[in-house]
């Protein structure tokens, strides 16, 4: 059984799914909810998980996934943007 990483409502029976990833390795994204074991394991798929899921603390603990959110909190310098 893999840890629930996340929520994810179901566009089928549009309950609130557990979110998981398949085992080390493959790092595919299902949910599990009453429709069954849900795996849509191309990266369509995975992309409509990463865009409709609700992943707990933004993301799994995994420093070596490449699927990093690449959007750095940009340091406001003093006296903000427009103090020149
Ligand atoms: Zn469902």
């Amino acid at each position: 059984m893999n840890e629930t990483l996340g929520k994810i409502t179901c566009p089928i029976c549009g309950e609130s799914a557990d979110l998981r990833r398949c085992g080390r390795g493959a790092r595919t994204w299902y949910w599990v909810c009453q429709c069954g074991k849900i795996t849509p394991n191309l990266a369509g798929g995975q992309a409509w998980i990463m865009e409709h899921g609700r992943i707990f603390g933004r993301e799994p603990p995994d420093p070596d996934d490449p699927a990093k959110d690449p959007v750095e909190d940009e340091q406001v310098p003093k006296g903000g943007w427009l103090d020149w």
